[in-house]
C-alpha cells in the first residue's frame, strides 16, 4: 500500500521535532508533523525556557544585596513585569521560528492543526482531511492536572503563569513537586509574598532526603512561607481576592493561586482507545523500550508515555525511535541514570540513587559536606550548600551524586559524565581539586560520614 508519508508525527515539542528531523534529514524519510498550538512544546513555550529566564530575573535582588556587601553602592529598583514579559514573548517567538526553520530545512512538512488517529496508518486533521503514513509517532506531551474540586476555581496552572497580566502581591502555590518549588523560589525572588502549601511532610518527594531538607530550609530562610501537612479545604473569590481555608483550620487571603499539583499525558480525544490501545490510568501510552505501542505502526515518545518527564529524555527517545525505524540501527534510550536539575534557590543537581534508594539495595558509604560557601558567607549570609556522594561499599562505585548549591545544574552535568561511566570513589579521589570552588568538595571528601544499608 502506498502511504502519503513514511512518518506522521503528532506534536511539535522536543521529542516530536527531534524524531521528525532525524527521520527526514538523516534517514531520508518523507515526514509530516502536526502541531495544534505553538511549535516547541511545553519546554520552549510554557516550561523549561521561560521558567529559566524567570529564574534569572528573580536572582537580581539577591545579587544586588550581595553586591552591597562586596562594596558596591548598588540599589535595585522595581521589577517591571510587563517589560520582562515583552522580552520573554520576543524570545519565545524567536525560538519558535527557529524550530520551524529547522523542520523546514530538514524537509518536514508542517500542519498547524490538531491531528487525531483514524486507524493504524491514518490521521485526521481538524479540517477533515485524512493523511496516511507507514508509521505514526505520538509526541503530544502532557498537561497540568487540576484536582476535580478546583476545576472551576479560576486558579492558575503553570500554563497561565507566564502570561499573567500583572504580578500578584500575595501568591499561594499548591504542591510540593518540581514546578511548585521552582515557582515558589522564582516569585519569592521577584518580591511576591509567596506561600507554598504542601500536603506531605517534605517537598520534592523521591529525591535524596538530606538534599530535600536543605532546599526546604533554605527556601524558608529566603522568605518562602512553606507550610507542610497543609491542604486547601475551601477557596472563595471576592473581587480580586481569594480567601483560602485549610483543612487544618487556618485562613489566609491571596491575590492569586497557582496549582502545581502534577501533570498527566495529553491523550484525551486522540482516538487511541478506539484503535485498541489500552491507556494507563493517567492516560499514558504504554510502549516498549523502542517506544513502540501495542499497534506496530504507532510509536510514542516523551511525556505522553510518562517514563521520565524531562525534555532531554524526550529528545533521546525521539532520536532513538528515528534511528531504529528509519536508520536500520535499533537503539533505545536507557532510563536508568538520568542527571537532572531542579531550579529552586538554591539549585539542586542530582544523578543516580538517593541515599535511601541505595541503602535499601545494600551497604553504602555516604560522603557528605555541608558548608557555607565563600561567596555568600562574605556577603553576610548564612546559606549552606551540600555535596554528597553515595558509594557502594562493595564495589566502591559512585551510585549517586547530589549537589545543593548555586549552579548545581552545571556541576551535575559534569559529575553525570563520571557517574555514567561507572566512576568509583577512588576515581573521584584521584581527580585534582579545582580551587577555590564549591565543587572541589566532590573530590576532597576523604572520610565517610556514615555507612548505611543492609
Ligand atoms: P509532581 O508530580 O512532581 O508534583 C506534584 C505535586 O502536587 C506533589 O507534591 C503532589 O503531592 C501534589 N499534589 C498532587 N495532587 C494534589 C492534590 N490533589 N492536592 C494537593 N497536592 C497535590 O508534578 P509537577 O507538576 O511539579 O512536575 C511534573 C513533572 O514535570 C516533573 O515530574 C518533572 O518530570 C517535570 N518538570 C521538570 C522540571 C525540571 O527538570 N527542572 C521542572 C518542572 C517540571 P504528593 O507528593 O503528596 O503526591
Amino acid at each position: 500500500m502506498a502511504f502519503d508519508y513514511d512518518l506522521f508525527v503528532i506534536g511539535g515539542g522536543s521529542g516530536g521535532v527531534r524524531a521528525a528531523r532525524i527521520a527526514a534529514a538523516d534517514h531520508g524519510a518523507k515526514v509530516a508533523l502536526a502541531e495544534e498550538y505553538r511549535m516547541g512544546g511545553t519546554c520552549v513555550i510554557r516550561g523549561c525556557v521561560p521558567k529559566k529566564l524567570m529564574v534569572f530575573a528573580s536572582g537580581f535582588p539577591g545579587a544586588v544585596a550581595d553586591a552591597r556587601a562586596y562594596g558596591w553602592d548598588a540599589q535595585i529598583g522595581a521589577f517591571d513585569w510587563a517589560a520582562f514579559r515583552k522580552s520573554l514573548d520576543a524570545e519565545l517567538n524567536r525560538l519558535e521560528a527557529a524550530y520551524r526553520a529547522n523542520l523546514d530545512r530538514a524537509g518536514v512538512e508542517i500542519f498547524d492543526t490538531r491531528a487525531t488517529l483514524r486507524d493504524a496508518h491514518t490521521v485526521a486533521l481538524q479540517d477533515g482531511r485524512e493523511i496516511t503514513a507507514r508509521h505514526i509517532l505520538i509526541a503530544t506531551g502532557g498537561a497540568p492536572v487540576v484536582p476535580e474540586l478546583w476545576r472551576d476555581s479560576g486558579c492558575m496552572t503553570s500554563n497561565e503563569v507566564f502570561v499573567m497580566e500583572a504580578l500578584p502581591e500575595r501568591l499561594l502555590i499548591v504542591g510540593g513537586g518540581y514546578i511548585a518549588s521552582e515557582f515558589a523560589c522564582i516569585f519569592n525572588g521577584l518580591g511576591v509574598k509567596t506561600t507554598q502549601f504542601y500536603r506531605g511532610a517534605q517537598i520534592l518527594r523521591g529525591f535524596d532526603e538530606e538534599a530535600r531538607a536543605l532546599i526546604a530550609s533554605e527556601m524558608v530562610a529566603n522568605g518562602v512561607d512553606l507550610q507542610f501537612g497543609t491542604d486547601i479545604a475551601s477557596m472563595q473569590r471576592t473581587g480580586d481576592e481569594i480567601s483560602v481555608t485549610t483543612r487544618e483550620g487556618h485562613a489566609a487571603r491571596f491575590d492569586a493561586v497557582l496549582l502545581a499539583t502534577g501533570r498527566a499525558p495529553n491523550t484525551a480525544g486522540l482516538g487511541l482507545e478506539g484503535l485498541g490501545i489500552t491507556l494507563a490510568a493517567n492516560g499514558a501510552i504504554p510502549v516498549d523500550r523502542y517506544s513502540q505501542s501495542a499497534i506496530p505502526s504507532i510509536f510514542a515518545v516523551g511525556d505522553v508515555t510518562d517514563r521520565a518527564n524531562l525534555t532531554p529524555v524526550a529528545i533521546r527517545e525521539g532520536h532513538a525511535f528515528a534511528d531504529t525505524v528509519f536508520g536500520g540501527t535499533p537503539r533505545h534510550f536507557d532510563h536508568s541514570l538520568i542527571p537532572t536539575a531542579i531550579f529552586t534557590q538554591p539549585e539542586f543537581g542530582t544523578v543516580g540513587l538517593s541515599e535511601e534508594e541505595a541503602s535499601a539495595r545494600g551497604p553504602v558509604r555516604i560522603y557528605c559536606a555541608s558548608f557555607r560557601p565563600m561567596h555568600s558567607l562574605f556577603a553576610g549570609r548564612n546559606s549552606r550548600s551540600l555535596m554528597k556522594l553515595v558509594v557502594c561499599d562493595t564495589t566502591d562505585r559512585v551510585l549517586g551524586c547530589h549537589v545543593v548549591a548555586d549552579h548545581a545544574g552545571e556541576m551535575i552535568q559534569l559529575a553525570g559524565v563520571a557517574v555514567s561511566m561507572g566512576a568509583t570513589k577512588a576515581d573521584f579521589d584521584k581527580t585534582l581539586a579545582v580551587h577555590p570552588t564549591m565543587a572541589e568538595e566532590l573530590v576532597t571528601m576523604r572520610t565517610a560520614t556514615r555507612i548505611v544499608g543492609a
